[in-house]
């Protein structure tokens, strides 16, 4: 059989086992991927630059004669180089350099170079450039188009990525396999380039490209493959969720009894967005297929409670209710709660999670396979193995911006009952924008809770150099004698929970020592449950002043009389996570402040990152200004990557894109389903998997 775009990259010339382990690296393994390997910029030897015209920063090509050549001492040995051309001049500043490359660039040497234009106080220099010697009256060729410069990776030269993709670009003519998928009348600008003519465009630039153009990534070949490529996510996660709407789920249409129960209890009324969004998710509890739907709705907005609600919808129509959490410490909580409300009701509950062992831990297992416990609370450990339901009819999965698609079907299968499958309710606490939503997200449905209860003063946030730590043990001394209650935040940077609560130990000591007066107590990951339990509960209760702790506080802890949180080394944060942990203070009716203490010097993003903070307390702004910050693999959870594995698009730099993606998609799935196959197969190679669902 001949070579075609699926082979592997070894039946290129040149490409060897160690040159394909490391294109490997780069995500490169069989031809086709190297046509989708797009340069990262472009650089223009197609003409020279006059070194008259010359503006900093340009990289340009460049020819003149050397004027003067000389090796001189600033801070350290230099050779310099003046050049000129008759429009102006430039220097070339080597700090390595040979007495033979000293000698070859002697006065009326004719050079040619490439490299970056600095603007320095005595005119404009190129550091390092490339140079070639122009022989005597000789014509040297330029190149014909622009430059393509490839992501690469140690061990790959520029000029190996270039003849591979060479050789790539070969197959295009002669493969069917890069064939025009996609309907003209699905995109919507007129850009005319077929998928074949913008990889050649992208990977072969001819010199009248628009390098600004190009580099601003809205070029219209940058933009039809990123079309296509967004497509094609958009289609994968659309024919998931349309498999999964084939399938039944418990129709749960009797509920109002249980809430109308519970509301008195509550002691304040649903806001009109927890109505709303309570609404759609009963709405979809009612309908015969299941309901995968994702609630966002920022710190403190009250998700919990429109959670307990669907949970009584599924409980009384006779299901049970999985409600899982990422942390022991919010289960609990959760679990506190669910408990409050509901036993007093007759629900039956159970806990479940990875700690537990024993006789505790068998009885629950007993009573979530009897059918026993209507709604079990715990950790992801209520997905392991030898977990069975019995008749899990819903499951709430708080705080999931950690798991992805992966993650969401695992879960959906260990409800499966034949033909059945429960309904999933997702909850995070990360607003998503929306277009981002859109891509990562488009299996799903989405509520927004965008309203928070009434009465909520907004946190004050300060940002307080290390250096400065008088100050803030005043301040902490000033709000316990107001009777305010204080969360001191230890984020460590170890991964190691053992270090985290060493840390969270040390601080404990110290501030013990500066606050002799004030009762603190230290919380971390790897105190008993039961403990914990206590330790939050007497904080609750007002008995502790200060509670000292690692980021186990970061979701879902409610101690409305906390109203002073000091975050210590708030530069190694993610903004939401700040964002998750400041959200814990300002939810009583007491004004609240959050100190961000952080150590110097602070390097300019960091900087403006801290500030963003101190800035805003709307947590969509926050997002939205963390993803332009760390772009959306970061902000979305790493876990996410396998939605966001993209080789073309970027999320952000696309996102006026996805509307259209989202309605092309449907077109293709009424008009065009017989192109789904080939366009996943092209563009996802993990979107296959998605296929067993
Ligand atoms: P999150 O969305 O961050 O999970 P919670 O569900 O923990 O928020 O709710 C935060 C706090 O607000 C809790 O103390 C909860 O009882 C309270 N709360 C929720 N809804 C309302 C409401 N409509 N009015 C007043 N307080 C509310
Ligand atoms: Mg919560």
């Amino acid at each position: 059989m001949s070579a075609n775009l699926q082979s592997p990259v070894t039946v290129l010339r040149g490409v060897g086992g160690r040159v394909a382990e490391k294109l490997k690296g780069l995500g490169i393994e069989t031809v086709q991927d190297l046509l989708f390997h797009l340069p990262s910029r472009y650089e223009d030897r197609t003409r020279i630059a006059p070194l008259g015209s010359l503006r900093h920063g340009d990289r340009v090509a460049i020819e003149g004669e050397v004027e003067l050549t000389e090796v001189v001492y600033r801070r350290r040995r230099m050779m310099v180089s003046r050049i000129a051309d008759g429009t102006g001049s430039i220097t070339l500043r080597f700090f390595h350099f040979s007495q033979q490359q000293q000698r070859g660039l002697s006065r009326g040497t004719c050079l040619r170079c490439y490299g970056e234009v600095r603007g320095s106080i005595g005119g404009f220099e190129m550091v390092h450039p490339e140079y070639q010697r122009i022989a005597d009256g000789g014509e040297m060729p330029m190149e014909e188009s622009l430059t393509a410069i490839y992501p690469t990776t140690e061990g790959v030269h520029q000029l190996t990525l270039r003849k591979l993709t060479d050789q790539a670009l070969e197959f295009i003519d002669r493969d069917t396999m890069i064939e025009e998928l996609v309907p003209a009348e699905l995109y919507h600008d007129d850009s005319g380039y077929t998928l074949a003519e913008a990889l050649q465009y992208l990977h072969r630039p001819p010199p009248d490209a628009s390098l600004e153009l190009m580099k601003s990534g809205k070029h219209p070949c940058q933009r039809r493959l990123a079309f296509e490529e967004l497509l094609a996510h958009n289609v994968s996660l659309q024919r998931m969720r349309r498999r999964i709407q084939q399938y039944a789920a418990p129709v749960m249409d009797k509920g109002k009894g249980l809430y109308e129960k519970l509301a008195p209890q509550l002691g304040f009324d649903l806001t009109a967005a927890q109505a709303r969004v309570t609404a759609e998710i009963i709405g979809d509890l009612k309908k015969p297929h299941p309901m995968m739907r994702l609630v966002q709705g920022d710190v403190g907005s009250g998700k919990t409670v429109v959670a307990t609600i669907a949970a009584m919808q599924a409980i009384e129509s006779g299901y049970q209710v999985a409600f899982m959490a990422p942390t022991e410490i919010l289960a609990e909580q959760h679990f506190r709660n669910l408990d409050n409300w509901l036993t007093p009701l007759g629900t039956e509950l159970a806990w479940l999670s990875g700690k537990q062992k024993g006789k505790a831990r068998q009885q629950s297992m007993y009573s979530v396979e009897s059918g026993e416990a209507q709604l079990v609370v715990g950790t992801h450990a209520l997905f392991q193995e030898e977990v069975v339901f019995n008749k899990l009819g819903l499951m709430i999965v708080d705080e999931q911006h950690r798991f992805g698609v992966h993650q969401r079907l695992r879960l959906m299968e260990k409800g499966k009952h034949e033909d059945r499958r429960p309904h999933q309710m997702i909850m995070t606490a990360t607003p998503i924008p929306r277009t981002l939503a859109m891509s990562a997200y488009a299996d799903l449905d989405t509520s927004v809770i965008d309203e928070l209860p009434p009465g909520r003063q907004p946190v004050t946030t300060v940002v307080i150099p290390e250096e400065r730590r008088d100050e803030i043990i005043e301040r902490v001394e000033d709000a316990c004698r107001q009777g305010r209650q204080i969360y001191w935040v230890c984020p460590l940077i170890e991964e190691s929970e053992v270090l985290q609560a060493q840390a969270a130990t040390e601080t404990e000591v110290l501030l013990q020592e500066q606050l002799p007066k004030l009762k603190i107590q230290l919380i971390h990951g790897r105190l008993k449950p039961v403990d914990k339990e206590r330790i939050m509960q007497s904080f609750k209760g007002g008995e502790i002043d200060l509670l000292v702790a690692t980021t186990v506080i970061e979701v879902g802890v409610d101690v409305p009389n906390a109203s002073l949180m000091i975050i210590e080394n708030a530069e190694r944060l993610g903004l939401s996570q700040l964002h998750q942990l400041r959200g814990r203070v300002g939810r009583g009716s007491e004004k609240s402040s959050c100190v961000l203490m952080y150590k110097s010097p602070l390097g300019e993003v960091a900087r403006e990152r801290l500030s963003i903070m101190r800035e805003t307390t709307d947590g969509f702004e926050i997002a939205r200004r963390d993803l332009e910050i760390r772009g959306p693999g970061e902000v979305l959870g790493t876990r996410q990557t396998g939605v966001l594995d993209l080789r073309v698009a970027d999320l952000m730099r696309d996102q006026e894109l996805m509307p259209k993606v989202v309605e092309a998609s449907k077109v293709v799935f009424d008009k065009y389903p017989e192109i789904i196959e080939p366009l996943l197969h092209r563009w996802l190679k993990q979107g296959l998997q998605f296929a067993e669902v």
